[in-house]
């Protein structure tokens, strides 16, 4: 018989306090192994251990700051390129909370066009309605209808706002119309309108007791101040977590910019269109090109918040912190469809490097995005706990039903295009066509009009100079298979991210960044076998559904 004698369980919690740390390892400890040879480290070479849970997962809270002034609800952001971020996919990951970046893989003014798209999608007071007068022709209300989509036009004596308003005619106004009846013999002239200087909130009390799809506010002397639409407070119903603007309503927009002469012009029209967010669009941010530009930024568009990059090192992050980035975007070489690593012999495990850069950065209260690399929601979890404040993904939101392109078949699986942008497919891109047709003054006057393709070729900017004889590639093209919308799949990475910090035991990605930062978020390295048995295995054949 064994003599050995047990401790009694209530000494169970007691007992863990011998211990001179938590089980596994602390963040630093986990950094530290690469000092001992085993080199950097990426996603994949660690877990992070399960805390207590006292919390359902749904209370977790994944508001994060993106940038220094901007706060998001979901730690995503849509990658810089021609194969994930137009139009549709800002406005639908601003809608569930993240953020989009719209490529500048295209002219300066179709990349306006597509911004500004975004930032009228939402609202509250349209401060800025399309009108027209009342001696204007049906065909002109068909004609905004179908260029930007919606068909509420008030009617002033101007054709402008800040005229006197005469009525509005909207789509059953003009429906069975003849085109060429003046607007004046179809408007509706009984308005339910607004006092100019009522709150947004009693502005739409007056919409919901209405029943109206427009409410036009008028001052004193009955001019257009501003226009509400009925369909914004559904959107705003439907879509808790967007990222707005607290005043106006609208959806955040950030694109992606190169940091040449001409790129100054582009961010003009840009900031003119409603641009919240710039990113400077380098493979290796730390130049003077950078630099230089970040400063001509803050001189001219104080306002306007630089997402600088992309670093994976200390000292490259200092360099763009000490002329005043207000984020950081970490990566090199771990893009999906990136061969930098291999063709530059340039570049950083991304693990390693979001832990050097963002530990670094959090002295000075400047947010940093991991950039490239995330597979799963489990990569998200693990960025962030590295210490990132955000993720931007190319290939994960690439094959969504927003992405742009078309979906086609390959060897039996529906997908889309997805390539680097320093693939030579998207150097080489064909510039599409300038829009056909004439576009009414009034639209091109809003600037929505897509005006034809410039010259200027951003993924030629971002990975190779002008000097260039040869051109190398340091990305691939290939295809990801569908993943359906938008509004599918970014809930799913959204329930699962809130399920991964349930476990950990922290509520919040700010506790999560902060359990990790004190030690007390607790990690594992993983072998190459611990990685094997991670996954799936023995098994004679399966099916691999992420989500229902
Ligand atoms: P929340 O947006 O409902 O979380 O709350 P806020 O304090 O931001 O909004 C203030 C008021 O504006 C509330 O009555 C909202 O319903 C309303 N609101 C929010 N977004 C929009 C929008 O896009 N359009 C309109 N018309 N109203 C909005
Ligand atoms: P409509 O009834 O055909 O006007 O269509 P909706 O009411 O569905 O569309 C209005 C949407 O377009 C709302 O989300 C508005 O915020 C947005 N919008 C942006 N700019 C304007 C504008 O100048 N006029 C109108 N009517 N809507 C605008
Ligand atoms: P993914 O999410 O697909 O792993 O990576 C997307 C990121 O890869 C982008 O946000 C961008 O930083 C980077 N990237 C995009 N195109 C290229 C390319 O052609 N070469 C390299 N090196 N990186 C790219």
């Amino acid at each position: 018989m064994s003599s050995t004698t047990f401790l009694s369980p209530d000494q169970a919690l007691a007992t863990l306090k011998e211990y001179e740390s938590g089980d596994g390892l602390s963040l630093r400890e986990l950094m530290d192994t690469r000092r001992n040879g085993q080199g950097g480290l990426t996603y994949n070479d660690f877990l992070v251990l399960p805390g207590k849970i006292d919390f359902p997962a749904s209370e977790v809270s994944l508001q994060t700051k993106v940038t220094k002034k901007i706060t998001l609800n979901s730690p995503f952001l849509s990658s810089p390129m021609d194969t994930v971020t137009e139009t549709q996919m800002a406005i639908a990951i601003a809608l569930h909370g993240g953020l989009g970046i719209i490529h500048h893989n295209c002219s300066a003014q179709e990349q306006a066009a597509m911004v500004r798209k975004v930032k009228k999608y939402e609202n509250g007071f349209i401060t800025d309605p399309i009108c027209l007068g009342a001696g204007d022709l049906v065909e002109d209300a068909l004609e905004i209808k179908e260029k930007l989509g919606f068909g509420g036009i008030p009617i002033t004596e101007t054709g402008k706002v800040g005229g006197k308003l005469l009525g509005i005619v909207t789509g059953r106004d003009v429906q069975f119309r003849d085109a060429s009846a003046p607007l004046a013999d179809v408007m509706t002239t009984d308005l339910v309108t607004g006092n100019s200087g009522i709150s947004l909130q009693e502005a739409n009390q007056i919409i919901r007791d209405s029943k109206k799809g427009k409410l036009p506010i008028v001052d004193a002397q009955g001019n257009l101040v501003s226009l509400l639409a009925r369909s914004d407070l559904l959107k705003n119903q439907n879509f808790p977590l967007a990222s707005k603007l607290p005043e106006s309503k609208q959806l955040y927009c950030g694109a992606a910019i190169g940091t040449r002469e001409a790129d100054k012009d582009r961010l003009r029209l840009l900031v003119e269109a409603g641009l919240d967010v710039v990113v400077l669009d380098s493979s290796q941010g730390n130049s003077i090109y950078q630099i230089e530009f970040i400063q001509w930024i803050k001189s001219t568009f104080p306002d306007l918040q630089v997402i600088a990059g992309n670093v994976v090192t200390r000292e490259q992050a200092a360099q763009l912190i000490a002329v005043g980035a207000d984020a950081l975007r970490i990566g090199m070489g771990s893009g999906s469809i990136c061969i930098t690593q291999e063709v530059m012999a340039v570049g950083r495990p991304q693990g390693t490097a979001v832990f050097a850069v963002s530990e670094f950065a959090r002295k000075f209260g400047v947010p940093t995005i991991a950039d490239g690399g995330i597979q799963n929601v489990g990569h998200i979890a693990k960025a962030l706990a590295l210490g990132a404040s955000a993720v931007m993904m190319g290939g994960m939101l690439a094959g969504t039903t927003e992405s742009p392109g078309e979906y086609f078949y390959h060897e039996g699986k529906r997908v889309k295009t997805y390539r680097g942008m320093g693939s030579i497919e998207a150097m080489e891109h064909q510039k599409k066509k300038p829009a056909s047709g004439v576009v009414a003054a009034k639209v091109k006057a809003a600037g929505i009009s897509v005006a034809p393709s410039g010259d200027d070729n951003a993924a030629t900017a971002r990975y190779f100079s002008e000097a260039d004889a040869v051109k190398v590639a340091q990305g691939v093209s290939g295809d990801v298979v569908d993943k359906g919308p938008l509004s599918k799949f970014v809930p799913y990475l959204y329930t699962g991210l809130q399920h991964s910090l349930q476990d950990v035991g922290v509520k919040s990605v700010e506790l999560f960044r902060e359990g990790a930062d004190k030690g007390q978020v607790r990690f594992e390295l993983r072998t190459a076998s611990a990685q094997a048995e991670g996954g799936v295995s023995n098994l004679h054949s399966y099916t691999k559904r992420l989500f229902a």
